[in-house]
C-alpha cells in the first residue's frame, strides 16, 4: 500500500476531462519557454490541450487550431486564465492548406513570431482493414499525415525557414507491431515517423529541430474512452505492460516540452516512445479487439 502511494505520488498531476489542472507542481524550470509562441494543432481537447496548458505554465503563448472554433474559444479561455499567458484560438483544417496560411499569417501578425509547432491533429477510429473504406483509410492519411506534413511545410516557409524553430509530432507505437484493427492510423503515424527523419534532415541547417513524442494508451482522452480504457484497466490488462497502468496526459506534455525546448538542443530526428513499455509486451489479439469494436462501435 505504501510503496503503490510512493509510485503514485512519482506521477504529475492530471485531470481526466478537458480541464486545466488544479495544481501542478514543476520538474522543468518555470521559465524554460519564456516569451516563445507555440502553435499547436489540436490544442482544444486532450493531450494537444495538456500540451498548451503545461506549455503556457512554463512562459509560453500558444495558439491553438482545429475546426471546431467554439471548443477552442472554450479551451482558451481556461488556458488563458489558468497560466496568465495568451492564447490564441483559431480555425483551420489541416487538410486545407490555405486555411493554415491564414493561420499562420494571423499568428505572425497577433505575435511577431512562432517557435514551436506540435503537430497533434489527428482522426481516428478502431476498424478491421476488411470493413474499412477507401475513404476512411484516405481520411485518416489526409489528416495525419498530409496534415502533419501541410502546416510543417507552412511554418517552416512562413518563418522558420529564416529563424529557425522546434516541431513536434504527436506520434503512436500502432505501425510498431502491426495494432489489429489499426492499419489506417498505424500506416499514417509511420510515415510521419519516417517524416520527422525526413524534415530533420532537410531543416537542420536551418535550426529547424524536428521530434516525435509516440504515446501509449493515455487516460483521459477520448481515444482511451472509446478503446474502453477503464473497462480494459478494471480486466487487470495494463498488468501486462511493463509500468502497469496507462500514462497521462501530463506525462505527455512533459515529453513535448521536452523536444520542444532547449532542454533538447543536440536532439533532432527522434522518436520519444512514451508507453510504459506497452508496445514490447501487450496483447496484440485480433478476437479481443474484435469484441471491444464491436461492443462500443469504436469510434476514437
Ligand atoms: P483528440 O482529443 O480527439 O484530439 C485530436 C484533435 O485533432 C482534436 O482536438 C480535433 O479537433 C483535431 N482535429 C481532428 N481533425 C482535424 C483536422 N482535419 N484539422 C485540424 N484539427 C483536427 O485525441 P487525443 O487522444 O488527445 O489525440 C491527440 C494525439 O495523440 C493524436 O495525434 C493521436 O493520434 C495521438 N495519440 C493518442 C493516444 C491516446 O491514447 N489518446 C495514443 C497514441 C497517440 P476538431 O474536432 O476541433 O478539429
Amino acid at each position: 500500500m505504501a510503496e503503490s502511494k510512493t509510485k503514485a505520488e512519482l506521477l504529475p498531476e492530471d485531470v481526466d476531462t478537458d480541464d486545466c489542472l488544479t495544481s501542478y507542481t514543476y520538474i522543468y524550470s518555470p521559465d524554460l519557454l519564456k516569451d516563445q509562441v507555440a502553435f499547436i494543432t489540436g490544442g482544444g481537447s486532450g493531450i494537444g490541450l495538456r500540451i498548451a496548458e503545461i506549455f503556457m505554465r512554463h512562459g509560453c503563448d500558444t495558439v491553438i487550431a482545429s475546426r471546431n472554433l467554439d471548443k477552442l474559444n472554450e479551451a482558451a479561455k481556461k488556458l488563458s486564465a489558468v497560466s496568465g499567458r495568451r492564447c490564441l484560438p483559431l480555425c483551420i483544417d489541416v487538410r486545407q492548406p490555405d486555411s493554415i496560411m491564414a493561420a499562420v499569417d494571423e499568428i505572425l501578425k497577433e505575435f511577431g513570431r512562432v517557435d514551436i509547432l506540435v503537430n497533434n491533429a489527428a482522426g481516428n477510429f478502431l476498424c478491421p482493414a476488411t470493413a474499412l473504406s477507401f475513404n476512411a483509410f484516405k481520411t485518416v492519411l489526409d489528416i495525419d499525415t498530409l496534415g502533419t506534413f501541410n502546416t510543417s511545410k507552412v511554418v517552416y516557409e512562413k518563418w522558420f525557414k529564416d529563424h529557425g524553430g522546434s516541431i513536434v509530432n504527436i506520434s503512436a507505437t500502432l505501425g510498431y507491431r502491426g495494432q489489429a484493427l489499426q492499419v489506417h492510423a498505424g500506416s499514417a503515424k509511420a510515415a510521419n515517423d519516417a517524416m520527422t527523419k525526413h524534415l530533420a534532415v532537410e531543416w537542420g541547417p536551418s535550426g529547424v529541430r524536428v521530434n516525435a513524442v509516440a504515446p501509449g494508451p493515455i487516460s483521459g482522452t477520448e481515444g482511451y474512452r472509446r478503446l474502453g480504457g477503464l473497462r480494459v484497466e478494471a480486466a487487470g490488462a495494463f498488468q501486462s505492460i511493463p509500468l502497469q497502468r496507462a500514462g497521462n496526459k501530463t506525462e505527455m506534455a512533459h515529453c513535448a516540452l521536452f523536444l520542444a525546448s532547449r532542454a533538447s538542443s543536440y536532439t533532432t530526428g527522434a522518436i520519444l516512445v512514451a508507453d510504459g513499455g506497452a508496445w514490447l509486451t501487450s496483447a496484440n489479439d485480433v478476437s479481443m479487439l474484435l469484441g471491444i469494436a464491436s461492443s462500443k462501435s469504436a469510434r476514437l
